[in-house]
């Protein structure tokens, strides 16, 4: 207990999830809601970052999942370009799902990573000449001494205004003084930084001062021109992207490719993660790739999150049979309710620190601000990003609506079009038309842009973040406090006792 004689609010949230899970009981959205507390945060100064795994960021908690009617290269562009993060579906072949990668990873070209570069002890009327025969149309280089420091960039002017081109060396005419940025700065605060100085290019040093590579002004002005505060980029300045693998020997070779095209985080994609096969992929991942993060699932149990943390997972994925699509727990008996399951798997980890993925189940913004209090990092949604201009699919009318087909990747038509879902819910490819789905197909009311829903979304968390006073991601992890809803409060937070109700865009009803 705190001074005040109440519980402080770790505690609550703690007593809360773990009264019920003793008895058994497991809680989902629509049980809880969380307590209004003392507020000096206003919702739009509510910052949103957070991460997916120990070493991928996300500028808003939202992870696109990997399903054949969510996730192809255009949707992880536009969640990469929105803050979040998209992970590449495994429906594809390998081949083409690398070339997915690899279409995100080229979207917007704007760090170069190998960048034509001088010593100081080159004469200037060389590199003029070296610059002329190769028709390069750009001037501003930066110079690296011969330990592999970068010292200096010297650009147009300083060419321009050297008097005796054929004896002054570049370390004559170069700028003394180093404009420079670190992996991983925002590409608005490179623009920043690149206006304020006037600079034509901005060299991204490593800790030891070595090049990472540089910035640009034309191609930095092109993109933010383009949009927006929110790219969500790796330290190579690419848009952050991650694919879903399986668990067959084959997959092997998926994660290769998968690794030659730059994605940052493998997703080890199974219905039940809690698994041999699982556990095993995440330990060849970690040994073969340590460059690159590994989230594994999914599960709902503490003791599947503590294997997962102890196979090498950078991040745990957290559902089973909550999604809109899953028949999982009626066609198998087994699941778990989603909150419970996300507040026992984060909390059998907290020590860790390791990112917890809320998958599934969510169907307003209001459930986004539950998962997080709840001990989530982030949330991954199918149906509400499905049917946007982003996913797979053309839109068509059904019964005068604009709908996409949105379905479950253990649906009967999933698992025959492709192995990969057939294996992630452990059955046999040979079984051509003979599978037990643990999904449906269905279609989806078509929402228009990605950038919309997630504005949306991100601003019901938004708001949900002021009613509970908590400036960030970690705080309201923190300070929430739940409390049980019944079905009669339940009602009193929808919209009741109206002859119609207009969309809006933030509800479609029940
Ligand atoms: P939604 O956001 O639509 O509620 O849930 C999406 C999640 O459902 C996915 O990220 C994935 O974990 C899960 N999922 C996708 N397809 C199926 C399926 O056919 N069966 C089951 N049990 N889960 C699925």
């Amino acid at each position: 207990m705190n001074q005040t004689g109440k519980f402080d609010n770790v505690a609550a949230c703690d007593r809360f999830f773990q009264a019920r899970i003793n008895e058994d009981f497991y809680l989902t959205f629509d049980d809880v809601i969380l307590r209004p507390g003392y507020s000096e945060v206003l919702p739009h100064q509510a910052n949103l970052e957070s991460r997916f795994s120990r070493n991928i960021r996300l500028l808003m908690p939202v992870v696109s999942s990997p399903m054949d009617t969510v996730t192809g290269s255009r949707m992880a562009i536009a969640m990469a370009m929105n803050g979040g993060l998209g992970i590449i579906h495994r429906g594809f072949d390998p081949e083409t799902q690398a070339s997915h990668v690899s279409k995100v990873k080229h979207r917007l070209n704007a760090f170069i990573t190998d960048p034509i570069c001088v010593k100081p002890e080159e004469k200037v009327a060389d590199v003029l000449r070296m610059l002329a025969a190769k028709d390069y149309g750009f001037t501003s280089l930066p110079v690296v001494n011969s330990s592999g420091i970068t010292v200096a960039v010297v650009t147009g002017d300083d060419f321009r205004f050297c008097v005796d081109k054929e004896k002054d060396l570049i370390s004559d005419i170069m700028s003394s003084k180093l404009i420079s940025g670190t992996p991983g700065m925002k590409i608005t605060d490179v623009y920043k930084v690149l206006r304020r100085y006037r600079k034509k290019i901005l060299p991204i040093l490593n800790p030891d001062g070595t090049l990472n590579g540089i910035y640009t002004l034309s191609d930095v002005e092109r993109i933010v021109a383009d949009n927006t505060e929110n790219l969500n980029l790796d330290s190579k300045g690419t848009l952050f992207v991650g694919a879903a693998v399986g668990v067959n020997p084959e997959e092997r070779e998926r994660a290769h490719l998968l690794a030659l095209k730059g994605v940052n985080v493998f997703v080890v994609d199974t219905a039940h993660g809690h698994s041999k096969g699982v556990i095993e992929m995440v330990k060849y991942l970690k040994h073969e790739y340590p460059e690159i993060d590994v989230v594994a699932g999914n599960i709902s149990q503490a003791q599947a999150a503590k294997d997962l943390l102890k196979a090498g997972a950078d991040g745990l994925r957290i559902g089973q049979g909550p999604g809109s699509i899953c028949t999982t727990r009626v066609v198998s008996g087994f699941g778990a309710a989603q909150l419970s399951a996300i507040y026992e798997c984060s909390y059998a980890v907290r020590s860790s620190g390791i990112p917890i993925c809320a998958d599934g189940g969510i169907r307003y913004s209001g459930d986004i601000t539950k998962a997080i209090a709840a001990g989530a990092d982030n949330v991954m949604l199918g149906s509400l990003l499905a049917a946007t201009l982003e996913s797979p699919g053309e839109v068509r009318t059904e019964n005068g609506v604009s709908v996409k087909d949105y379905r479950g990747m253990g649906s009967l038509e999933a698992m025959d079009e492709n192995k990969s879902s057939a294996e992630r819910y452990g059955q046999s490819p040979e079984n051509k038309g003979k599978f037990v789905p643990e999904g449906v197909v269905g279609t989806v009311q078509y929402k228009g842009t990605v950038f919309d829903v997630l504005f949306q979304l991100m601003g019901g968390l938004r708001s949900g973040m002021g009613y509970g006073g908590a400036k960030d991601i970690p705080t309201l992890k923190k300070i929430a406090e739940f409390a049980l809803i019944s079905p009669a409060g339940g009602n009193e937070s929808h919209p009741h006792d109206l002859q119609s109700i207009k969309d809006a865009p933030n509800y479609h009803g029940r």
